[in-house]
Formats: C-alpha cells, structure tokens, sequence
C-alpha cells in the first residue's frame, strides 16, 4: 500500500481516460490519492474528485504562477470548499521566482493568505517552493510561531535547504526526477532524508520516471519512485512503502488504522516486541515522542503471551534473523524470551537480543548461561563511556552502580559464547573512543549510533 500525495487528476490531461488511471492506480497498490488544485476552479474539481472516488483526497489552493488571482474572494471561497469532507491540506502554494508568472510582491502576498487560512483550518500546507527558499524560509517563519505542519513537495533544492526544512517540522517529497539519468547531485540530497519525514508523490501528469520518460506520468508509476528510495535509503521497498504510508496518515490525518506490531520486518529481519517496560527513563528514549518505529507501531495494547508471538510469525516466511526489540526491555520476560528463542531455533534460525544489559539485575542472578545456545548476539545499550554519564541520560532504577552491572553482563555473555556488541550513542559528553576501547575490554564488538536514528 503506498500514497499518491501529490498529483492532479483534475487536469485535462486525463479527461480521457481518468478512470482507468485511478483503476491502474489501485491495482499497482496505490491505496489513496491526493489531488491537489492549483486554481479556484481546480480546487473545484478536486473536490469533486473526493466525492466521486473513494480514494481520493482533495487539497486546495493557488499556484503561485497564479498568485495574482488571490483575491480576499477567492481566499472565501476556498475556505468554504476546505470545510467539506475529505479536504486534507491547503496547497500547492509558495513562491516561484524560477518562472516567475505572478509578480514576486503578489506571490509573497498570496503566500502569506494561504499560511493564515491553514492556520485557521488546522490543515497542512503542501508548498511550492523554486529558486525562492530564502523567502520562503523567512516567511514560514513570521507566519508560524514554532513548527510548520506540512509538506515542500517536489524537493529540488540543497541539503541545507532539506535541514532547515526538517527543522521547521516539515516533509518533504521528491517526484520521480530523482530517477533521472542527470540527476546525480539531487540524488545525492536525497540520500540524507529522514525517511520519517518523507512522503510519495508522483506530481502526475509532470515528471514521468526515467523509464517512461517523455510519457504522462500517473498515479501507478508511483512504484518507480518506490524502488529508487529503497536503493537510495537502503531500505526495503516495504519498508519504503509502510514509513511513508505513515508519515502521510499522520500528516494528512487520513484515518488509516495503523495497529500495535507484536512482529514487524526491517530490512529482511524480524523484529519481536513483547514488552514496552523499562528499567531505564532514559532522556532521548524514542518511546517519549512517538508510537512509532520505522512506520510500525510499537505501543503494545498489552504484552503478549509466546502463542500470540509465534502467530504473529509467518511460518512461511525467511528472515535474516530474528530480533527481540528495544522498544522495552526483553529481560523483564526472561522466560518468555527463552521460550520463544527455543521455538525460533528449532528452525535454524538465527536470534539476537537488544538489550539494555540489566537482565542480571532485572533476574536477581546471572543469566548469560541460560541464554547460551537460544540467544546467538546481544546488542547491549552501554550508550556512554562513564558511569556517571550513564547515570544522568538513563536514570537506571537500579541506582549509581548499573553500568558496571551491565558491563559484567556483556563479559559473562562473551564467556557463554554469545556474540556481543555493544551499542554507544553520540549524547553530549560521550566519547566514542573510549567506549570502543570499552567494548574490547570486555571482548564484544563496537558500533557507535545515532539519537536520531531508530530501527
Ligand atoms: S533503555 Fe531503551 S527502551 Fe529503555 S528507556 Fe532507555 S532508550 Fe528507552
């Protein structure tokens, strides 16, 4: 299931065919479309769009070519399509000093008009933006105090520009141009996006991919764009196709149910969730922001019994490994975890554990030897080089000498032959040095990470 939130159906262009567009949409897995207007009279049709086809959305707006047009009246009328059902976003609208159709004075004017009637609404802005990011910046700041709720679509613009975008809070989204043969440099942008803040738009009929080049582009050549951002982001095409179905939800608020995962896929692994207790409050812990890793939703309805996790197992199905998840600490259901390990290898199958290295304190004994021969690595979160860092990003409830607990877990766990790696994060004061010196004191592997990257 993947999400067209940009294209215009509405334009003559598929006064043709625009059914069997949609149908080739839904049968190339296109769930929902968001057919944004770029006129009154394409707000109009959009609308209209939405109430003819159950899986199209409408946004509305003026194309700042047309910002001339952006009369008091015209900001009236659009209100008043905005209140109807289905209208999910106030867009496009922006700047475009590249063709600069409408006088910049105009565009600035109309820009500003259509910020205060997203505000009013409580609806995303879905921007254009070209050649005019300084202004744009610059306005979206006087306009908003704190965030931006929306999207910068057809991103073509700098790393820079993409951080200061990310800043405000915005999404942004490339059209298939990223597929294009010259279109090295743009490619190189766009692997440093947040797949987190990315959503999928074709901007059909523009922008058909490399491989139809010089065709209409539709809704179901989305799937293009789908596997230039699984090579890009070294991600799966599922997992491309699952964050940015969820990034839209969330922003277009489209009432998707998005269920709690007991099991979930990244990258050909099988992650299991089953519990999301802790014995650390850790201060940069993903689970104080959000339900949700990798487009997967983690907020368990309650903790599940080894049966609900083996059904939650494709038998079918080759992982590359099987994983207990950190959104939790597994070692709080230490006999669940080696019931389920001891199912998993009776398949062959490889298992790792993602641990904050309490389990001895958690078990009130020593426990690497029960998980010797069911548990293959632990990847164990030391997260810094010192004790007293530890104490202040972690909070441990088992008070000042935690990390030297944690640290004789990892030696016990190299001495029953488990593989271990242990896990730093680039907080404050951390130095990554030190903590793999650390690591090959205890004999366990090195891997530095990021706050800003889960899953
Ligand atoms: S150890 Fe992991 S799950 Fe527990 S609070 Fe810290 S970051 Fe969150």
């Amino acid at each position: 299931m993947i999400i067209d939130t940009h294209c215009h159906l509405d334009f003559k262009d598929f006064d043709a065919d625009r059914d069997q567009v949609i149908e080739r949409a839904i049968k190339a897995g296109v769930s929902k479309i968001i057919n944004v207007s770029s006129s009154l009279d394409g707000a109009r049709r959009s609308v209209a769009l939405a109430k003819a086809h159950e899986m199209i959305y409408a946004a509305v707006g003026v194309h700042p070519h047309d910002a001339e047009t952006v009369t008091d009246g015209v900001i009236a009328e659009l209100k008043a399509l905005a209140k109807g059902k289905k209208v999910v976003a106030i867009g496009e609208v922006g700047l475009d000093y590249y063709r600069n159709l409408s006088p910049r004075e105009a565009q600035v004017s109309a820009f500003r008009k259509f910020m205060h009637l997203a505000r009013d609404l409580s609806l995303p802005l879905i921007l254009h933006v070209r050649e005019a990011e300084d202004d744009a910046l610059k306005i979206l700041r006087e306009e908003s105090s704190g965030g931006v709720r929306g999207v910068m679509h057809c991103f073509s613009g700098s790393a820079d520009f993409m951080k200061e975008c990310l800043d405000l809070g915005l999404y942004v989204s490339f059209t298939a141009n990223i597929t294009f043969k010259k279109a090295d440099s743009l490619r190189l942008v766009a692997r440093e996006a947040v797949p987190e803040r990315l959503l999928l738009e074709t901007d059909a009929p523009f922008l058909a991919p490399q491989a139809l080049r010089g065709q209409r582009n539709e809704p179901a050549y989305l799937t293009h764009l789908v596997g230039e951002w699984s090579r890009l982001l070294d991600l799966s095409k599922e997992d491309i196709a699952r964050i940015t179905t969820h990034n839209a939800n969330t922003l277009f608020a489209l009432g998707l149910g998005e269920p709690s995962k007991i099991a979930y896929e990244i990258r050909g692994s099988l992650y299991l969730n089953i519990t999301n207790r802790c014995t650390n409050t850790c201060s940069f812990c993903v689970r104080n922001q959000t339900s949700f890793v990798r487009g997967h939703n983690l907020r368990l309805d309650k903790e599940p019994s080894v049966d609900d996790i083996m059904k939650a197992i494709d038998p079918e199905k080759k992982y590359r490994e099987f994983v207990f998840c950190g959104y939790g600490e597994p070692t709080l259901r230490l006999d669940m975890v080696k019931a389920v390990a001891a199912r998993l290898k009776e398949r062959g199958a490889k298992v790792r554990m993602v641990t904050n290295g309490h389990g001895d304190l958690i078990n009130s004994r020593k426990i690497a030897g029960e998980l010797a021969g069911l548990i293959d690595k632990v990847s164990v979160s030391l997260n810094t080089d010192t004790k007293d860092l530890y104490n202040r990003y972690c909070k441990p409830e088992f008070g000042a000498d935690t990390y030297e607990g944690i640290k004789s877990f990892i030696k016990d766990c190299v001495a029953a032959g488990i593989e271990a790696e242990v896990t730093c994060l680039d907080l404050a004061g951390v130095d990554f040095k030190k903590c793999e010196a650390i690591a090959k004191s205890l004999g366990a592997g090195f891997r530095a990470r990021s706050i800003g990257t889960v899953g």
